[in-house]
């Protein structure tokens, strides 16, 4: 008996198809990028999901925690 190890991966990588809230269609791939915040800032190597299908982009938990943290960031630096 020869059984491979398979060991858990710490970072399953999302298969699930979503619809897209925007237009319904089941067309969300996940992309890395640069994302620029309504204030100029960027937010780089940042994973989110973009549509397909009308290009609408969305972010998990992961990816808002990462936003606000930029965002504060700035706020900091303001302060002083
Ligand atoms: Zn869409």
């Amino acid at each position: 008996m020869c059984f491979m190890s398979s060991f858990p991966r710490s970072e399953t990588p999302m298969s699930e198809p979503l619809p897209c809230p925007e237009c319904g269609a089941v067309r969300m791939s996940q992309t890395v990028g640069s994302y620029r915040l309504e204030n100029g800032l960027i937010v780089k190597r940042l994973r989110h999901f973009k549509c397909q299908s009308c290009g609408a982009r969305f972010f998990d938990d992961d990816a808002v925690r990462r936003i606000q943290a930029k965002r504060q960031e700035q706020s900091v630096a303001r302060a002083v």
